[in-house]
Formats: structure tokens, C-alpha cells, sequence
């Protein structure tokens, strides 16, 4: 009997590189993991050198392969997951980038995107194509602000001589050996240049932000063939077959397939995604509309509505580091289950204004309800269900653009190990909410689509069917108190606004 062949899940992280291996019944069974340098060159400004992620990643993959004595032949194929947006412009001939990576959370192009999307003219126009809102967060301004402002950039990207990429299009270009130079549709749909529509790189988009056409990657479904590693020191033919944005990644590993079915992320701050099929809903409360990764078998484009919690974890964080009354996170769960309730207590936690659907930058938060009796545990508590009421804002908004209620909650993330918040969850939301005991979905996700293009996983049922069983947290509360409790948050949210 031939002995089992892997998938290799590539996970490019903000903070790490990591190669994942994972098995037929969808197990991980090893990962490598290379933290790499942050560079912040002024306040706002973050960087990263396209080197350091190439050669983390690289190093993660061969030492993964190195530990296990594996060969080109025991990998059936590579999926690749990334951080998102995150810019790389670089001459194809050198194979050097003209400038460091602008990451995603970089906020020097905030007044250039005001300057060239600030009426509402433009931004319904981009919100109409793109599905996004405006915003530096987006590749489109970084691009440009390579142009502007490196030196000859401009010339030799319109003479079409440079490239851009994303980190995907990047890792893929160098590991085929400059062969290939291409993108998938979840990557593409975060540039802030890509019709999700029409499913092309739009012209009006392109000229908006003078970027010239032969920059850009062809864009290819998520799931299929990429190309095959050609690069001195990676074993040479290893198929790389799935490719996509970290957090439509994640939907895909959590197995949410179908309209309705939805991922919350519990990390330091929490995205939230919800499948809507083959449907680009536009939202009408600041979510944004992107593309979901599909199966190689579904015919057409998906899509998905997306938003973030910008302060969910770090909730926590804050109470161990900032106010020293929880010693580890994992204790707010029996702080929180050792009262009845908060006492009355709401934590809004908008340390950098309130995000979606309340879209207040300019907020601040706020602790309220407090009285001689308010203990720490209280207010453990009140910091883990205000957790759970952003998501529930966030999913009620969700459910409204949509059009579609929501049908289930996959959940995962640190704090997602957090068994009062995720009951509390639950009995705010009213349906089902499931926690895989295999929690690393973002490099599943990859995996699956490496492997479903191969035809390694036979399609979405096999995939279905490899889930182990979940923790699964059910509705217990009625649903007078939790309408009681919901107009409680509200009230303290607005008092805040
Ligand atoms: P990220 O990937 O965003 O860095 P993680 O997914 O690793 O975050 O989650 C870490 C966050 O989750 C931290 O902010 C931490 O405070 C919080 N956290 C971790 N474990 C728990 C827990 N058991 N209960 C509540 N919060 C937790």
C-alpha cells in the first residue's frame, strides 16, 4: 500500500509564516512556525520586508519537510492561506521588490484615499464594483503611494516593467520560479480594484488610482491549478492548487458552503463572515461584500458579507494588563460563571470608536452601571458579554443585508475556548453556534481547496464529513431576558455615541 500522502497548508500571517501539514481526515499533524520582523517607520506607518516573509515561509516549509523526511512525492499538493491587502510591488527580472510590503493595517494613504474617494459619488461607485468601502486598509491606495513615491517607479511600472501582488501572488511567483504570476478571486476582491461582479480588474478603478493594467495578476478561481514549485532548495513539482485570503480561508475550512452559514474569529479583535451564495448582497450597515472561495465543482462566483469587532480580545488583555484584575484570560470563565449576572454592569468596549453596525470612530468606551456592590467577577463578565453583544450587532446586520437569518455560527479563535462566552453567544443569538475541535481552520481551509482541485478530498461532503464532533452550544436563555439584556447594551451604546 502506497503510504499517505499530505497537504501542505502555507499560512502567511501578519506576524508569522507557518507550513501546516494535514492528513486525509483533515487532521493537522505538524506545523512549522517563523515569527518575522514588524517595521514601523512612523507612527501609523507598518512595513514588512517581502524577503523576511519569503524566507520565513520557506523555512517554515523546508524544515517541516525536513523533520518528517518528506519527499516532492509524499505532498499531494500546496494550499496557500494570507494576510490580506498587504501590498508588494517588484521587477520581475531581479525578482527584487522596489519597496517594502505596505501591510494592511497601514494608515499612510487615509488622507490619499479621502483625496480620490471622499464624495459619495465615489464611494457608492466603489462600494457599487468592489463591494468595499473606501479605505487605506484596501491594496489600491498602497499601490498608488509606491508609484508616487518611490523613485522611477511610475515609469517603469507604465513601461511594464514592474509587478504587484498581494502576499499570495508573491509566494506563488517566487515558488514557481517566476513563472507565474497570479491571484485568486478572495485576494482580488480585497485590492479595491477588482469588479466582484463582472470578475475582472476594473479599468474606471484602475484609472481612479493611476495604476497601470500590466501590474496586475490574472486572477483565477480559488481552488485549481497555480503552478508548480520550481525554486532552489523546495522540493521541485509539488502542485500549489488552493489559494485564498486568510479569512475567507477560514469560512471555507469551517465548512460554511452554503447561504446562510457563517464564521466568527474570537483573536484580539474578531471578523465574522457570512456566506450568501451566489447573491452579492450589498449592505446597507458598513459591511463590506467580498468573493468566497468555491469548490471546484460550483459553477459561478460566491460571495460573502464580512465585518469586524475591532476590540474583542483585547477586552481581555485589558483587564489583565491594563486594570490587573483577571490574572490569565481563561479565568474570565469562572469569574464570569461564579455571579448570576453583571449586576447591571455594561462594558462598551470602543477604544477606537465602534465599528459596524454603529460606525462611530469618534467614540470612546465606557464602563457603566456600576455600583458599591460591582465585584471584578462582574466585571469579568460584563467584558466577556460584551463580546458576545458586538457579535450579536454585527450578526443581526448581517442577517438583515443578507436577507438570510442566520443558520449557524462556526466559531473559533483564541477566546473562542471561552465555553461562558460562547453559551452566552448562543442564548443572544438564538441558533446554533459550533466550536470544531480542529480550531486552526484558516489552514484547513487552504488545505481543502489544495485538495479538492486535486481531487485528493473527492468534494464538499467528504469535507462535511471529516469534521470531528464539534462542541455544540444551544439557545438556553428565554427569550424575554435576552431581549432585556439586548436593550440594556443598547441603551449603554448610545449613551457612548
Ligand atoms: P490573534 O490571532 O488575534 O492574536 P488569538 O486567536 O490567538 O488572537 O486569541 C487571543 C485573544 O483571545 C487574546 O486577546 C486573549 O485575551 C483572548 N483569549 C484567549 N483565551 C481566552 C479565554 N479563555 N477567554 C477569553 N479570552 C481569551
Amino acid at each position: 500500500m502506497a503510504s499517505e500522502k499530505y497537504v501542505i497548508a502555507l499560512d502567511q500571517g501578519t506576524t508569522s509564516s507557518r507550513a501546516v501539514l494535514i492528513n486525509r481526515a483533515g487532521r493537522m499533524v505538524d506545523c512549522v512556525q517563523r515569527p518575522f520582523q514588524q517595521i514601523f517607520p512612523k507612527s501609523g506607518w507598518v512595513e514588512h520586508n517581502p524577503q523576511d516573509i519569503l524566507y520565513s515561509q520557506l523555512g517554515s516549509l523546508t524544515e517541516l519537510l525536513a523533520k518528517r523526511g518528506l519527499t516532492a512525492e509524499d505532498i499531494d499538493s500546496i494550499g496557500i492561506d494570507n494576510q490580506r491587502e498587504t501590498t508588494i510591488v517588484w521587477d520581475p527580472t531581479t525578482g527584487q521588490p522596489v519597496y517594502n510590503a505596505i501591510v494592511w493595517q497601514c494608515r499612510r494613504t487615509a488622507d490619499l484615499v479621502e483625496q480620490l474617494c471622499g464624495t459619495s459619488e465615489a464611494r457608492q461607485l466603489i462600494q457599487e464594483k468592489t463591494g468595499l468601502l473606501p479605505d487605506a486598509y484596501f491594496s489600491a491606495s498602497k499601490i498608488r503611494w509606491i508609484l508616487d513615491n518611490v523613485p522611477s517607479a511610475r515609469e517603469r511600472a507604465e513601461a511594464g516593467e514592474l509587478l504587484f501582488g498581494t502576499v499570495d501572488t508573491w509566494l506563488v511567483w517566487v515558488l514557481t520560479g517566476g513563472l507565474v504570476h497570479a491571484t485568486d478571486v478572495t485576494n482580488a476582491s480585497r485590492t479595491m480594484l477588482y469588479n466582484i461582479h463582472e470578475n475582472c480588474w476594473d479599468k474606471e478603478l484602475l484609472n481612479l488610482f493611476g495604476i497601470p493594467a500590466s501590474m496586475m495578476p490574472e486572477v483565477r478561481r480559488s481552488s485549481g491549478p497555480f503552478g508548480e514549485t520550481s525554486y532552489p532548495g523546495v522540493p521541485a513539482g509539488i502542485p500549489i492548487t488552493g489559494v485564498a485570503g486568510d479569512q475567507q480561508a477560514a469560512l471555507f475550512g469551517q465548512c460554511c458552503f452554503e447561504a446562510g452559514q457563517a464564521k466568527n474569529t474570537y483573536g484580539t479583535g474578531c471578523f465574522m463572515l457570512m456566506h450568501t451564495g451566489h447573491e452579492a448582497r450589498l449592505s446597507n450597515s458598513n459591511l463590506v461584500t467580498t468573493i468566497a472561495a468555491s469548490a471546484p465543482q460550483v459553477e459561478g462566483t460566491e460571495y460573502a458579507l464580512e465585518g469586524s469587532v475591532f476590540v474583542a480580545g483585547a477586552l481581555i488583555q485589558w483587564l489583565r494588563d491594563q486594570l490587573g484584575i483577571v490574572q490569565n484570560a481563561a479565568d474570565t470563565e469562572w469569574m464570569a460563571k461564579s455571579v448570576e449576572d453583571t449586576g447591571g454592569v455594561y462594558i462598551v468596549p470602543a477604544f477606537t470608536g465602534l465599528g459596524a453596525p454603529w460606525w462611530k470612530p469618534d467614540a470612546r468606551g465606557a464602563i457603566l452601571g456600576i455600583t458599591r456592590g460591582t465585584t471584578r467577577n462582574h466585571i469579568a463578565r460584563a467584558a466577556l458579554e460584551a463580546l458576545a453583544y458586538q457579535i450579536y450587532d454585527l450578526a443581526d446586520a448581517m442577517a438583515k443585508d443578507a436577507g438570510h437569518p442566520l443558520g449557524v455560527l462556526n466559531v473559533d479563535g483564541g477566546a473562542s475556548a471561552n465555553s461562558f462566552l460562547m453559551q452566552f453567544q448562543a442564548d443572544l443569538l438564538g441558533c446554533e453556534l459550533r466550536r470544531p475541535q480542529n480550531t486552526e481552520t484558516t489552514s484547513l481551509g487552504a488545505a481543502f481547496l489544495a485538495g479538492l482541485a486535486t481531487g485528493y478530498w473527492s468534494g464538499t461532503d467528504e469535507l462535511k464529513a471529516l469534521r470531528e464532533t464539534d462542541d455544540v452550544f444551544r439557545c438556553q436563555m428565554d427569550p424575554e431576558r435576552v431581549g432585556k439584556l439586548v436593550a440594556g447594551w443598547h441603551d449603554a451604546v448610545h449613551r457612548v455615541m
